[in-house]
């Protein structure tokens, strides 16, 4: 299957709590509308089950729910964007100095971002939805799920401001069944040019 709405360039950025379900939320994305999916939290565990320098490094700041190093995480995903003319990033940026690095990894390119969505859910939901997961990360105990959403809102809460006054945010409401949030998802990107709007939706 190939069609020209396939070729335009399209960048998204999916922000939103740990637990929210970005990542399940963006492998839909993948499938459906042909975006590469880039995914910093996947990488990094790969980097570390890997024992590349940049695993080792990374680790501990993982396991203690912190943000890895900007210039770290910059540098891993820089190469990928590049070279991904459709894209969904997952898990960055999280920080204002990462979303800087995008801009600027972009503007070289002469190359924008097509919408930032938040997928926002409150505290005690996302909790919920950590500890009710089947495969259990080591970074899902208690304390670092704290830690996790303490980042959050410090670090992550800024890179939402920045974006709404770009005017390219959008929100997604996601204390939701999943296949609701979904559908809200699937028909935001359809809006925004991603292509597929003959999607069949299942109770919608
Ligand atoms: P979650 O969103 O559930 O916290 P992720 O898989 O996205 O899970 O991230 C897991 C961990 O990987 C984070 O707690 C952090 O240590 C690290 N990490 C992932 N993405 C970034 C990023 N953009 N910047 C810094 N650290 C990151």
């Amino acid at each position: 299957m190939h069609s020209a709405a396939q070729d335009a360039e399209f960048g998204l950025v999916l922000i939103g709590p740990p637990g929210v379900g970005k990542g399940t939320q963006a492998a839909q994305l993948r499938d459906e509308f042909g975006l590469a999916h880039i995914a910093t939290g996947d990488l990094l565990r790969a980097h570390r089950g890997q024992g590349t320098e940049l695993g080792r490094q990374a680790a501990t700041y993982m396991s203690d729910g912190r943000l890895v190093p900007d210039g770290l995480v910059v540098a891993m995903v820089q190469e990928r964007i590049r070279e991904s003319p459709r894209f969904v990033l997952d898990g960055f940026p999280r920080s204002l100095a990462q979303a800087r690095a995008l801009a600027e990894v972009l503007l070289v390119e002469r190359r924008r971002l097509t919408a930032a969505v938040f997928v926002e859910a409150p505290d005690e939901i996302v909790i919920e939805r950590i500890a009710g997961r089947d495969e259990g990360r080591d970074d899902d105990n208690a304390a670092t799920v704290r830690r996790r959403l303490e980042v959050f809102h410090r670090s992550t809460a800024p890179v939402i401001a920045y974006y709404e006054v770009l005017g390219i945010l959008h929100r997604i409401d996601a204390a939701r069944p999943i296949d609701e949030v979904y559908a809200d998802t699937q028909r935001l990107l359809s809006r925004l040019g991603g292509t597929p709007s003959s999607v069949s939706f299942t109770g919608a």
